[in-house]
């Protein structure tokens, strides 16, 4: 049987006008700004109106260490709210907004998939709401002001040679990665060296999807570090007083953006920050938003559970005053053989044994979440090649765990294909068993917060973090910033720095090659490992078979 692409599913979606989605969550017409047909932000006022309701139930989606296709976190996600509202409750999801430049690569989409995805995709996909376009300019015009300081007189003091803050672009460009920027004489400033990152690998991004709201937006880019001085001390972007313009550039931005699901159920995609070097979650605001108007929001962590779901609960939840209810944590037969030493072309063949092996995996994922205090169910997403043997063998492994794994079919059949979730996700939620605690307290010093993440999380032996990087997270302790957060920057395939070794690995150090501070978002970056904040295309990139063909429609994309 051949399945439709996931652009042709939803080319055939029969998307309702947003005001009517809008409606079912009580949000006035005068509230919900329509950008086109299907899609619309929700202004700031009823957000304020509905700050004293009560909270419904968080739920998050995260996955077992990916196989290099993605594991269907994003998919999963969109069923389980369209299965929860099938079921009859009122349930809102909230996504990422997708990065324009892995689009145009290899990446797959970011609005989920077959039978479980959220409309306009192409929209979605490509410029949306304007909101990365915003974070872009918001990012690029500090960093005009910046070299302008330097050009009329340098009254900062700003070493050129220290300026932190680079340039971004929403593209995978690796040409733009180190360049020289000021070049042509004196007309055009002091020459230095620079580069970019892509755009949701921006501080201004992390800033977005953690504020509260635009007062605390403000506050918080004015807190970003973008260069040192001579004598090494910070210079900030409310040195440079560009935090105001910022603020008035990412004012719509800031506003959740509301569409819906092929089975016309509410969805928040809003903000897309990197996973490595940022905390990867949709936008504060629209979680706490959704939660205030509906009964239950599902949203998802990027990368495995060991990344995502740690930066969630750690980050975004800790931050944001979140108390997640239930976790569902995704695997797939073919991740599970992945993690029990199949290669990638083989992946197609029965192979029990393989999965058995790779359930390790799982394993340490689920005892991870109990250690955040949130119970946990886990979603088998259903591929067509999987054998009954298979499932059934993680059905087994899970069981020994003492929790349920529940096949899900939703990628095929939508929200009907994944009910038995929906049912027992009510059932954790109502059931009161969720006590959420970050796995360290705010007052441990920063050098522990990483030795407690890579011992309790990755079950390394140890860390290694050598004496000029301690030397570097005591001056930042000392300097106020010892209370924040962690955001580890690793490899999402491996528990280890080693993308290759997968399963379950034991007898491995984590070696701390980098911290930064992002003051601004308020978490110091742990870098292990080679992290790129500026991809590349491949040889043969998607870009060359997207087009619009004779009826205007988008070919190619997805
Ligand atoms: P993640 O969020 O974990 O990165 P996605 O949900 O975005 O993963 O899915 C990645 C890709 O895999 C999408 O193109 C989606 O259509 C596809 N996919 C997801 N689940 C299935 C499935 N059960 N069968 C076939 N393809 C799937
Ligand atoms: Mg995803």
């Amino acid at each position: 049987m051949a399945y439709k692409s996931d652009i042709e599913i939803a080319r055939e979606a029969r998307k309702k006008p947003i005001q009517q989605i809008g409606d079912r969550l009580g949000i006035p017409a005068e509230h919900l700004l329509p950008y086109g047909h299907d899609k619309a932000k929700v202004g700031q006022a009823f957000i304020d109106s509905v700050q004293d309701r009560p909270n419904g139930k968080l739920i998050l989606v995260t996955a077992i260490n990916p196989t290099p296709a993605g594991e269907g976190k994003t998919t999963t996600t969109v069923g389980l709210g369209d299965g929860l509202n099938r079921i009859g409750k009122k349930a809102v999801i909230c996504i990422r907004e997708a990065s324009l430049g892995p689009n145009f690569g290899m990446k797959g989409g970011a609005a989920g998939g077959g039978m479980a995805q959220v409309v306009p995709m192409e929209d979605m996909n490509l410029h949306f709401t304007g909101d990365f376009h915003a974070i872009t300019s918001a990012h690029s015009l500090l960093a005009a002001m910046i070299d302008n300081h330097i050009y009329w007189g340098n009254e900062l003091d700003i070493d050129i040679r220290r300026v932190a803050w680079r340039r971004v672009v929403d593209m995978n460009d690796r040409a733009l990665r180190q360049i020289t920027c000021s070049l042509g004489g004196v007309a055009n400033g002091f020459p230095r060296e620079t580069g970019f990152d892509i755009t949701v690998a921006s501080e201004v991004m992390a800033i977005l999807c953690l504020a509260k709201n635009l007062k605390d937006l403000e506050t918080r880019l004015g807190d970003m570090i973008v260069a040192y001085r001579r004598d090494k001390t910070p210079v900030y972007c409310r040195d440079i007083g560009a935090e105001g313009a910022m603020t008035v550039l990412l004012k719509d931005a800031m506003q959740p953006n509301l569409v819906q699901t092929l089975e016309n159920n509410p969805a928040f995609v809003h903000g897309g920050p990197f996973a490595n070097i940022a905390h990867g979650c949709n936008s504060v605001i629209a979680t706490t938003t959704a939660l205030k108007i509906a009964d239950y929001v599902v949203t998802e962590a990027g990368f495995g559970a060991d990344l995502g779901a740690e930066k969630f609960m750690d980050i975004k939840c800790r931050k944001a005053g979140l108390r997640p209810d239930a976790v569902v944590i995704v695997a797939t037969v073919r991740a599970m053989k992945m993690n029990g030493g199949v290669a990638k072309a083989n992946l197609g063949t029965e192979n029990v044994d393989a999965v058995k092996a790779g359930c390790a995996n799982l394993g340490r994922h689920v005892e991870n979440m109990q250690k955040f205090g949130v119970p946990a169910v886990v979603g088998i997403n259903h591929f067509v090649t999987d054998t009954e043997a298979e499932v059934q063998a993680i059905r087994d492994y899970c069981a020994g765990l003492g929790v349920e794994a529940i096949l899900n079919k939703h990628w095929a059949e939508g929200g009907a294909g994944i009910e038995a979730t929906a049912r027992k996700v009510v059932e954790l939620c109502e059931g009161g068993t969720a006590d959420y605690r970050p796995l360290y307290p705010d007052e441990m010093s920063l050098a522990d917060k990483i030795e407690a993440i890579c011992k309790g999380i990755y079950r390394a032996d140890g860390v290694q973090i050598d004496g000029k990087i301690r030397a570097q997270l005591k001056e930042w302790e000392e300097q106020g910033y010892g209370n924040l957060p962690v955001c580890m920057a690793k490899t999402q395939y491996s528990f280890t720095t080693d993308p290759n070794r997968r399963g379950a690995p034991t007898g491995f150090e984590i070696p701390v090659r980098e911290v930064r501070l992002s003051a601004g978002a308020g978490f110091v970056v742990a870098i292990c490992g080679e992290i790129m904040t500026m991809p590349g295309l491949p040889k043969v990139p998607a870009a060359n078979s997207i087009r619009l063909n004779d009826a205007g429609q988008i070919e190619g994309l997805f």
